[in-house]
């Protein structure tokens, strides 16, 4: 198997140290495999994605030294991909429609709940359920534009997989081993996830397991942050008859108060050091890899 990863930003402000991390840490692993680095552009949030954006992130990764293997994939031009999985989980019942807010989620979590206060999964509060159906909608999947999300029924994705079917195998250094999450941890602490958000038609989670699998990406290379959301990759994987990657969770790169980096934290935006003369040598030390032979 070759190995194959991918550096995959979104164009919606300047790259920062934390991703220049992950992609040398990225392209560093593929050149060792003698593999390949691919580029994706998840440019699905039209609304916050900038061509101006998309361009420093090319300018950033070519001063660092890294090359990619192929065409960048730009997710804008793949929805009508995540509209034939969206058909095909609506098809077998495990989509529905959700027209709850963020302030009506809150004030249903708000209400006084059996056992403790809400969960939080990757995604914010674990959907309370308001909008699922008794059971599976009928007819064809609304046409879109979406007025509403679709959300996962988890418990009937999960009764549609085998349990033990969802075991991923993580490489990165605070998790190493194989892992199978829990049906419970499924149901409790990450729910009805959304899959196809009503402002853009999709989710990162979707496209993102599409994607990874459209690109045969056989190690996902990228920062823990995303490790909680990596149970919802495998199960939209094992749903969609798609392969699971090996994952590779890094730490964060945080700043001197332990703060995890933003994109907004501009001050540490890859453009900010380069216009005041720093290498790419100085960047590789900085985030505490060896300098390329
Ligand atoms: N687009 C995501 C981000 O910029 C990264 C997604 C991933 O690597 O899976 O945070």
């Amino acid at each position: 198997m070759i190995f194959r990863t991918r550096f995959a930003p979104s164009p919606t402000g300047p790259l920062h140290l934390g991703h220049a991390y992950s992609a040398l840490l990225g392209h560093d692993m593929a050149r060792e495999a003698g593999g390949e680095f691919l580029l994706r552009i998840e440019d699905i949030d039209q609304t916050r994605a900038r061509p101006e954006w998309e361009d420093l992130i090319y300018e950033d990764l070519a001063w660092l030294g890294i090359t990619w293997d192929s065409p960048v994939m730009r997710q804008s031009g793949r929805m009508t991909h995540y509209a034939a999985a969206l058909d095909a989980l609506w098809v077998r019942g495990l989509l529905y429609p959700c027209t709850c807010t963020r302030r009506d989620i809150a004030a249903a979590l708000g209400a006084p709940q059996e056992g403790g206060s809400p969960a939080f999964g990757p995604d914010g509060p674990v959907y309370p359920g308001t909008c699922r159906p008794i059971s599976p909608p009928e007819g064809p999947l609304p046409p879109r534009p979406v007025d509403r999300h679709l959300r996962l029924d988890m418990a009937g994705a999960l009764a549609a997989l085998d349990p033990g079917d969802l075991t991923l195998t993580e490489t990165g250094p605070d998790h190493a081993g194989r892992i199978t999450p829990s049906r419970d941890s499924y149901l409790l602490q990450i729910g009805d996830v959304v899959l196809a958000r009503r402002d853009f038609g999709t989710s990162y989670h979707l496209s993102v397991v599409i994607d990874d699998a459209a690109q045969g990406i056989s190690h996902v290379v990228r920062g823990a942050d995303l490790f909680d959301a990596t149970p919802i990759h495998v199960l939209l994987q094992r749903l969609l008859g798609l392969p699971t990657p090996v994952y590779h969770h890094h730490p964060l790169i945080r700043d001197e108060g332990g703060k995890r980096l933003a994109k907004r934290d501009d001050a540490r935006a890859l453009r900010k050091f380069r216009e005041d003369g720093l290498r790419p040598g100085d960047i590789r030390a900085m985030v505490g890899l060896p300098n390329a032979a």
